[in-house]
C-alpha cells in the first residue's frame, strides 16, 4: 500500500487525524509517515482532529487531503527552513509575527502559511455549524449589531479579497472586527491593516476550494458556515492574548 492509499483509506475509516499522533510503531517503522513527520524540526505539521471526508459535502475529502498533506506540510517546511537561516529559532512565533516587517520574507509567508492553516484546521469541525451562543452571541450583537450582520460583513470580506487570502474574525481592544489579508498574512502581524487576535478565519486562496467549486468562491464560502466551530471561538474568544 503506497503513502497515497494510505491516507485515503485513513480517511475513510476515520483514523486520519491520528496519523502524525500516537501512531503505530507498525506505521511508524512502514515508513508511512514520512508526510507529516519532519524529524527535528522546531515547527510540526498539526494533525488534524477529523478525517479528509470529514467536511463532506461542504469542503471535499480531496481538496482537504492535498489541503493539508501538500499545502500545509509545505508551508511548514518552508517555514523551519526560514527560521534555521534567520537564525529565529529561540523567538516565538508571535513575537515574529509582532515584529514581521524586520524579519526576511521567508518568515512572513512561511510563518504565516503554517499559523494561518493551523488555525483554519480548528476553524471547522464536523460537529459544527449553527449559530454562536451566550457571550460570544452577545459580542456579535454588540459589535455588528446582530449575528447576522457580522455573517454578512464575513462573507463580503471574504468574497472580495482580491486574489489570494484569508477573512478573519479579530478581537480587538474595543470589540470584534472583521478583516482580510492577502497571501499569508494575518492580523497577529505588525504589517497588516487590521491588529487582532483572530478567533476564526476562512482560507479563500483557490486551492481551497477550486476542485469542488472552481470559479465559485461563494458557493464555498455559503457552505462553510455549515462547518465553522463555535466551540473553539468561543473558547478563544475568553482567552486574554498576551
Ligand atoms: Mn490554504
Amino acid at each position: 500500500m503506497d503513502k497515497r492509499t494510505f491516507l485515503k483509506n485513513s480517511a475513510i475509516l476515520g483514523i486520519g487525524g491520528a496519523i502524525a499522533g500516537t501512531v503505530p510503531g507498525t506505521l511508524k517503522a512502514a515508513g508511512m509517515l514520512t508526510a507529516v513527520s519532519h524529524g527535528e524540526d522546531l515547527y510540526k505539521l498539526p494533525e488534524l482532529d477529523y478525517a479528509y471526508d470529514a467536511m463532506e459535502p461542504y469542503i471535499d475529502a480531496m481538496t482537504m487531503e492535498i489541503h493539508h498533506s501538500k499545502h500545509h506540510a509545505g508551508y511548514t517546511r518552508k517555514f523551519n527552513a526560514s527560521v534555521k537561516e534567520a537564525g529565529l529559532g529561540e523567538t516565538g512565533i508571535r513575537e515574529m509575527f509582532r515584529q514581521v516587517s524586520r524579519y526576511p520574507a521567508g518568515i512572513r509567508n512561511n510563518g504565516g502559511g503554517f499559523f494561518n492553516h493551523k488555525l483554519f484546521w480548528k476553524s471547522i469541525s464536523p460537529k459544527g455549524g449553527g449559530e454562536p451562543k451566550g457571550d460570544l452571541l452577545k459580542a456579535f450583537e454588540k459589535s455588528f449589531g446582530s449575528y447576522g450582520n457580522f455573517r454578512k460583513s464575513f462573507s463580503s470580506a471574504a468574497a472580495s479579497r482580491f486574489g489570494s487570502g484569508w477573512a478573519w474574525l479579530v478581537k480587538t481592544g474595543t470589540g470584534l472586527v472583521v478583516t482580510s489579508t492577502p497571501n499569508q498574512d494575518n492580523p497577529l502581524m505588525d504589517i497588516a491593516g487590521v491588529q487582532g487576535f483572530p478567533l476564526l478565519t476562512i482560507d479563500v486562496w483557490e486551492h481551497a476550494y477550486y476542485l469542488k467549486y472552481q470559479n465559485r468562491r461563494a458557493d464555498y464560502i455559503a457552505a462553510f458556515w455549515n462547518v465553522v466551530n463555535w466551540d473553539f471561538v468561543a473558547g478563544r474568544f475568553i482567552l486574554i492574548p498576551d
